[in-house]
């Protein structure tokens, strides 16, 4: 019987989610979901000195917005360390790993000699074979897994297919340090074997590492898992991805108002591919994820199709849930605290709202007509708009719109388009201005809506605060 698939998305709480992180433990939750298996999270906090926790609060509270939440207790790696040591004590004791004192100025000189004479720059094996009856005193030595020394290492990568290293490349890496804490590597194949880890997907930029990994497992007598090393995201510009290129923390999309759905399918699509679907739901996407859609070349981000997507998302999405998600876009923008939000008049408003903006905080801005207190602060251009002349029409548009009993989408429209008529104006040149007298813009949904969400007796306020001036 196959194994129930567990994977795991093993961050080093060093900073803020990165997105490249979030699409990694995207495609091992995809993954886990779609063989109905385990997904699970390690946070590899065993360098003290750059591990904090906030940035391990900020990994959580990452992935717990987008929706990718594990399946288990967290593991932290740290309290891990003693079963890593025991490892590399039966490690020793098997014969697959020795002490090495090898003081650092002849390490020095071996990489000196090795890069002089052209040979790989590893550690040359010194202590392998020699007699720890040799060993110098008051050296603490470092402890060295034995890696094949012929022949090659193939793994056969779920992304990156077969992959062959020559064993020649593979020195007797450190397994514990000379003060006995456990090395990267090391804790890395213990805790994926203690997990019952089936599948390994992570960054291509640990690919180097899986050869050595691979040996490690296969010296316990364990199981190695799958491998899927997945290539990294890059910028527009063909570039790895960097500072330069745009926000790399999920916080930041969060704050530029992308919806974590969206950002989920902008993210699948990083990469992946089933055919020329776009847009999927997450239901979708488990059914359909596998590595056969994986794609071997580095995908560039592209900010425009993630807005697309946002875009379309926030059109689809529904009415209630927008007005909440605002809340704090609205916070953030104006300093409009949630209990002053006219919630009822925002939620009317919906429909025509998010048609028009791309992300939350476009939609605040938006919606801003709607909160405003007044009399409303004019932005530049609707105060270009309300010249003189146009604030007399609106006097009258006033009287006309005061004689609309029922405040209905057509009563209104009814009146004033025999408003313009008797004007001798064309429709817009009264919109306009009524536009900017309502929502202190020149932009907003449209004027009929606004009308009405705002209803009869703010509307006429709003318009007769302009007429007064
Ligand atoms: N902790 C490593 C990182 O954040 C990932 C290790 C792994 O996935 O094996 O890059």
């Amino acid at each position: 019987m196959t194994k129930p698939v567990v994977t795991r998305f093993a961050p080093s709480p060093t900073g803020f989610l990165h997105i490249g992180g979030a699409r990694t433990a995207l495609f091992c939750w995809l993954y886990a979901r779609h063989h109905g298996g385990q997904y699970l999270l390690r946070i590899e906090d065993t360098d003290r000195k750059r591990s904090t926790d906030e940035a391990t609060a900020a990994i959580v509270e990452g992935l717990d917005w987008l929706g990718l939440q594990p399946d288990g207790d967290i593991v932290y790696q740290s309290h891990n360390l003693d079963r890593h040591t025991e490892v590399a004590k039966a490690l020793l004791d098997s014969g697959n790993a020795y002490y090495c004192y090898c003081s650092k100025e002849e390490l020095a000189e071996m990489r000196e000699n090795a890069r002089a004479e052209g040979r790989p720059i590893g550690y040359d094996g010194r202590w392998r074979d020699r007699d720890p009856a040799e060993a110098p005193v008051g050296v603490d030595p470092v402890v060295r897994f034995k890696a094949p020394k012929e022949g090659s290492t193939t793994i056969h990568d779920l992304v990156q297919g077969e992959v062959t290293v020559s064993n020649k490349e593979l020195d007797d890496m450190i397994i514990l340090r000379a003060d006995g804490t456990p090395t990267y590597m090391l804790s890395v194949v213990v805790d994926d074997h203690d997990m019952g880890i089936t599948h390994i997907i992570r960054g291509d930029d640990h690919l180097n590492n899986a050869f050595r990994q691979y040996h490690l497992f296969g010296a316990m007598g364990w199981d190695v898992p799958e491998f899927a090393h997945i290539s990294l995201i890059h910028g527009a510009d063909g570039a790895k991805l960097s500072k330069r290129h745009g926000a790399l923390g999920v916080d930041a999309y969060r704050d530029m108002g992308y919806l974590p759905d969206a950002l989920k399918n902008y993210l699948v699509k990083l990469g992946w591919g089933h055919g020329d679907d776009e847009i999927f739901s997450t239901e979708q996407a488990i059914e359909w994820f596998d590595f056969d859609g994986v794609v071997k070349s580095p995908a560039r981000f592209d900010f425009t199709k993630l807005e697309h997507i946002n875009g379309t998302y926030m059109r689809e999405s529904a009415d209630d849930y927008l007005t909440e998600a605002l809340s704090p876009f609205i916070l953030a923008e104006f300093g409009i605290d949630e209990a002053e939000i006219p919630k009822d008049k925002l939620l009317a408003a919906m429909p025509g709202l998010k048609e028009r903006a791309k992300t939350l905080v476009e939609l605040a801005k938006s919606a801003l007509f709607l909160i405003a207190k007044r009399p409303l602060d004019l932005d530049e251009k609707a105060q270009k708009l309300l010249h003189s002349d146009a604030r007399e029409m609106l006097a009258r548009v006033l009287t006309a719109l005061d004689l609309v009993s029922d405040w209905s989408a057509e009563s209104l429209d009814a009146a004033l388009r025999t408003f313009s008529e008797a004007e001798q104006l064309k429709f817009g040149k009264v919109a306009q201005p009524l536009r900017a007298a309502l929502c202190g813009t020149t932009t907003s949904p449209g004027i009929f809506d606004v009308l009405q969400v705002l209803g009869r007796e703010e509307s006429l306020a709003r318009i007769a605060d302009q007429t007064m001036k």
